[in-house]
């Protein structure tokens, strides 16, 4: 089975690498690059993680991640915040906002996917 990841992200550059090592890996990504793109995407579809980036232009990470929180569909979705290491404070409204979990961008190729895989229900981890 497909595992469905939503990116919220606006940096270009961020959003290829992300994307090229989760297809690579056979996820399926959706890209939104603002909030309101997000949350539309996120009501009409099931998606199995959300990958938020936390500086975007208009609605923030944080604010997405209430969001999503507050809609039934996706109250238990995971979300992982991707939070600049520059930004401290970050981390902890990541966890006060709703997200599962957050990891470090530049993301880290040796590491990424284990990463995200560690924060999806563990009888989805078996494909590939
Ligand atoms: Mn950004």
């Amino acid at each position: 089975m497909t595992r469905r990841i939503l990116l919220v992200e606006d940096n270009e550059q961020n959003r290829y690498l992300a994307t090229y090592f989760l297809e690579k890996k056979g996820f399926s990504v959706t890209h939104a690059a603002d909030g309101i793109s997000a949350l539309k995407l996120a009501a009409e579809n099931r998606f199995d993680l959300v990958l938020l980036d936390i500086q975007l232009p208009g609605m923030d990470g944080h604010e997405i991640a209430r969001r999503l929180r507050a809609d039934p569909n996706n109250a238990d979705i995971p979300i992982v915040a991707a939070t600049s290491y520059a930004m401290v404070g970050d981390r902890e409204r990541s966890f006060e906002a709703g997200c599962t979990g957050y990891l470090e961008k530049p993301i880290n190729p040796e590491t990424f996917i284990a990463e995200i895989e560690s924060y999806l229900p563990h009888d989805e981890k078996e494909t590939q």
